[in-house]
């Protein structure tokens, strides 16, 4: 079901949200995560897009908040997590489940990552994906309703995709995300350059996003909790931290702090 092409736009909302608009260019449109209406109805109309489907990656307010009145604008489905809390989602979506986006000729398929929530859902397709809050550019979701050894599982599922997926996450958070990550790893040069090419795009008030995993995975001191440098980085905070989850837990908490 190969889509001819899909333009992906970041719609600002709230302080420092991005609702991601997916346009194939046939009239037809989806949003990921829409937190407010009026910005996204506001791209609809001068565009002449008609909103067909909705896709939640968890039950947060300023992800969700948006979803009854462009429902009263238009016929769009709702594509969700599993989560009581949801009550508009029409189509719940599961671990390994594949959602077709018939109208958009789109397919997403559907991975759990509980940690920043415990129904948190991402969307991956056509080298895209949509985290939600789990990921971030430099960074990862707190950790509301989930464990460091469950935001270790999610960032490591993630991992698995290929390094030149589009990272497409819910926040304009990089800047800051930077200066702590440079506070883990002064040394790391990839970091270093992400960090002053999102100074320069900040100064000019552009988006940082998406970026790659690849770009994640050199830089993101969340995905590098088995590198060297980030171990010994926890393990000045807590000489207990190793490889992996306890390290997660100890630069997470280090970030609520920072
Ligand atoms: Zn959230
Ligand atoms: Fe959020």
């Amino acid at each position: 079901m190969p889509a001819t092409t899909l333009d992906i736009t970041a719609i600002p909302a709230l302080t420092d949200n991005y609702i991601w608009l997916l346009d194939t260019g046939d009239g037809q449109c989806a949003v990921v995560d829409p937190g407010e209406a009026q910005p996204v109805l506001d791209v609809l109309e001068p565009r002449g897009l008609d909103l067909r489907y909705i896709l939640l990656t968890h039950h947060h307010f300023d992800h969700v908040d948006g979803v009854p009145e462009l429902l009263e604008h238009t016929g769009a489905s709702v594509y969700g997590p599993v989560d009581d809390r949801l009550s508009f989602v029409d189509t719940v979506c599961r671990e390994g489940q594949e959602i077709r986006l018939d109208a958009l000729g789109l397919a997403f398929q559907v991975l759990d990552i509980p940690a920043h929530t415990r129904s948190h859902i991402a969307f991956y397709g056509h080298g895209a994906l949509f985290c939600g809050d789990t990921l971030f550019s430099i960074g990862c979701g707190r950790l509301f309703e989930g464990t460091a050894p469950d935001m270790q599982r999610a960032l490591d599922k993630l991992a698995a995709l290929p390094v030149d997926t589009r990272v497409f996450c819910a926040h304009e958070y990089t800047q800051s995300n930077c200066a702590f990550a440079l506070a883990v790893e002064p040394d790391n040069t990839a970091l270093q350059h992400r960090a002053s090419e999102v100074d320069r795009l900040r100064s000019n008030g552009e988006i940082t996003l998406p970026s790659t995993l690849g770009e994640e995975l050199s830089c993101n001191p969340f995905m590098r909790t088995r590198e060297d440098a980030v171990i010994e980085a926890a393990r000045r905070r807590d000489p207990q931290a190793a490889a992996g989850a306890s390290t997660m837990a100890v630069i997470r908490a280090w970030k609520d702090r920072f």
